[in-house]
């Protein structure tokens, strides 16, 4: 089936986009829907059938797949009957950020609808969504495993398979609090850099090459001081997941000050119209008030 599968990608943003391109590369049929149809209109170039709404995306459909901003979002979408309308034996993968709670909600709509459920959060950006090297961080019935394979390649470059319903939504809350907080450091380096008369530049290359020098830290760290913020990963859903991390943390009685810190940061600079912008403004928080 895996060839000339049927896929229904709803949500065409940034990441959604980018691998209906290719999942169309792969051979597979592409029925993409977005709310704004004017982001889902041009994956007609490439062979896609654009949806009017999510049940004609979905029907008849092999596999379900969601790259929408959050659970809300997605239970709502999938809500307006995609589910019920899907072939027999389909699969949703459910490849966006949702978090513990949203990957457990989202699994039990799934179960009411019988229908099979793999929480498949993504690492990697918009170039490694383009280049179809995402890290896919896959859990769900082992039955189904094997059928998911090439959707999730033509996707990305690896997928780790981990255990049980919700592991990878977990595993991608520990990654995505790693990079808020970098993200949050970074910022506040640069700033301070430049508050003490210190060159950020220099900062990045006096770490560059160095087991300290990420090449995070050089990407997000020169838009940083360019102030120039080409979006790959907005600021508001950068601060989605951090809020996702304290959500998580909270129901385990942990207290997580640097994700909180930083979420308050990203507060700060979408309160200020970066929202829409990649998540390195974060830095306009950043900077000196005084
Ligand atoms: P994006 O470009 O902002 O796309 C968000 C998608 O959600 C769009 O299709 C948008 O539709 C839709 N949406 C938002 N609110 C909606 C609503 N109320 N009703 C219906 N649709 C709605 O985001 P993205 O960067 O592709 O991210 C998608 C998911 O992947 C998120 O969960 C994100 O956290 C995760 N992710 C992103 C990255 C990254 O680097 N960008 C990496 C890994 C994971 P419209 O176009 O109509 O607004």
């Amino acid at each position: 089936m895996a060839e000339n599968a049927k896929v229904a990608l709803l949500g065409t943003g940034i990441m959604g986009a980018a691998m209906a391109r290719n999942l169309l590369k792969a051979g597979m049929e592409v029925r993409a829907w977005n709310r704004s149809a004017e982001k889902a209109e041009p994956l007609a170039e490439d062979g896609a059938t654009v949806a009017e709404d999510p049940a004609e995306a979905a029907s008849g459909a092999d596999f379900l797949l969601t790259m929408l901003s959050d659970a809300d979002v997605i239970e709502s979408v999938v809500g307006e009957g995609a589910l019920s309308v899907l072939a027999e034996g389909a699969v949703w993968l459910q490849m966006s950020t949702v978090g513990e709670e949203g990957s457990e909600r989202l699994a039990r709509l799934a179960a009411e609808n019988n229908v099979a459920f793999v929480d498949a959060p993504v690492l990697g950006t918009k170039a490694p969504a383009e280049q179809g090297q995402l890290v896919v961080l896959a859990s769900g019935p082992e039955d189904v495993r094997d059928e998911c394979e090439p959707v999730f390649d033509a996707v990305g470059g690896k997928t780790v398979w981990l255990g049980g319903a919700g592991e990878g939504s977990r595993l991608k809350l520990v990654v995505n609090n790693w990079i808020v907080g970098l993200l949050g450091v970074l910022a506040e380096t640069i700033s301070f850099a430049r508050a003490t008369g210190v060159d950020p530049q220099k900062f990045l290359e006096t770490i560059e090459g160095g087991p300290l020098g990420l090449p995070y830290a050089q990407m997000k760290g020169s838009m940083m001081i360019e102030e120039d913020y080409p979006t790959s990963f907005s600021a508001k859903l950068a601060r989605k997941d951090a809020g996702l991390v304290l959500d998580a943390a909270a129901r385990k009685g942990l207290d997580m000050t640097v994700a909180a810190a930083v979420a308050a940061h990203f507060d700060e600079a979408i309160a200020s119209g970066h929202g829409d912008d990649d998540m390195a403004a974060v830095y306009v928080a950043a900077t000196a008030h005084g």
